[in-house]
């Protein structure tokens, strides 16, 4: 979740906790050379996305780079122990919980390849620009909590920085990659939940890493276009996998995939039709039911409500349907 100033309307300022420290983000290897360093949403910070560093035989990849320096540094202290150099990063899209670990990993490995599609270059203009302006703007109103200053000064940098975050290799469409020695099906989803989310299947372990097109808890719908969204949800249900590494959240089974789908599918229709915001909000948290881990239920109604609202702001001239 980027988001422009509005941790409040997305529940996310709570009580504010201290972020993890590096050792607390334990690395776990769920298939062989599948690991997964998962993105943290502690109450009252912004999120990091779940990374995934793939071990080939030549070299590693690492798949979205999180945001705070304490995700970057736990991937890198992953990476230390596996032997092998880090040859690539594939951001699955732009926003900052999965991309502003790119310079720092660049600096520790210079000659790896980033690759994303090039729906940064329009963000980078438009929404990460006018979300830095509404943060400094926050910042000087007073209105941001003494203890978020940091982090929210952090993504302005990196927004000021944005060059550093794009891709050396633009995927412009779907398709096999073979990076560090394992064998990558990339796809392009155009206008889902950005303008160009790449969603990845890898071969031997049949592991298939969604990005930010599924998350819990809830889906981060702030540069969303739904029915673009939907699309490459029935593109992802096409595929045969043993195991979903969402964007945030922890590892989906097929069956708990499918529940997602028909939870986001009834979500949107909600939000589509004239019911009330919080039957919406409160009809996503039912459906999803026990998948939503214990304490997420207050956030994710919290979150669906304020999307409701964001959707209908934008329904029937979605900007983000109009960007390919
Ligand atoms: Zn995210």
């Amino acid at each position: 979740m980027t988001a422009r100033w509005s941790l409040s309307a997305a529940g996310l300022a709570l009580a504010a906790v201290a972020l993890p420290a590096q050792g607390a983000i334990a690395p776990e290897e769920l298939a062989p050379g599948v690991t997964l360093v998962a993105g943290t949403f502690v109450p009252g910070h912004q999120p990091d996305g779940n990374s995934v560093i793939l071990r080939g035989n030549k070299g590693l990849v690492v798949v979205d780079t999180g945001r705070h320096a304490e995700h970057s540094d736990a991937i890198l202290a992953a990476t230390a122990g596996m032997n092998r150099p880090l040859v690539a990063i594939i951001n699955t899209h732009w926003h900052l919980d999965h991309v502003s670990g790119n310079p720092r990993l660049r600096a520790a490995a210079p000659g790896l390849t980033v690759y994303a599609s090039s729906a940064i270059d329009g963000a980078l203009k438009g929404f990460l620009a006018e979300s830095a302006k509404a943060a400094e703007a926050a910042i000087a109103a007073g209105e941001v909590p003494a203890d978020l200053v940091p982090e929210v000064r952090a993504d302005i940098a990196t927004t000021a920085n944005g060059a550093a975050l794009r891709p050396d290799k633009v995927v412009n469409r779907s398709q096999r990659l073979k990076l560090g020695g394992r064998t990558l099906d990339v796809h392009l989803a155009r206008t889902a939940a950005t303008a160009g989310d790449l969603w990845l299947v890898d071969t031997r372990t049949r592991s298939l890493l969604s990005g930010d097109l599924v998350t819990l808890p809830a889906p981060f719908l702030d540069t969303a276009c739904p029915g673009g969204w939907r699309a490459a949800l029935a593109d992802i249900s096409n595929v045969r996998f043993a195991r979903l590494i969402p964007g945030h959240g922890p590892v989906m089974s097929r069956p708990d995939f499918d529940r997602w789908r028909r939870a986001f599918d009834r979500f949107i229709d909600c939000a589509k039709s004239s019911a009330d915001e919080a039957d919406c909000a409160q009809g996503w948290t039912q459906d999803l039911g026990t998948m939503l881990p214990g304490g997420e239920q207050r956030r994710a109604t919290e979150m669906t409500r304020y999307y409701v609202q964001v959707l209908r702001a934008n329904a029937g001239r979605n900007p983000n349907c109009n960007l390919v």
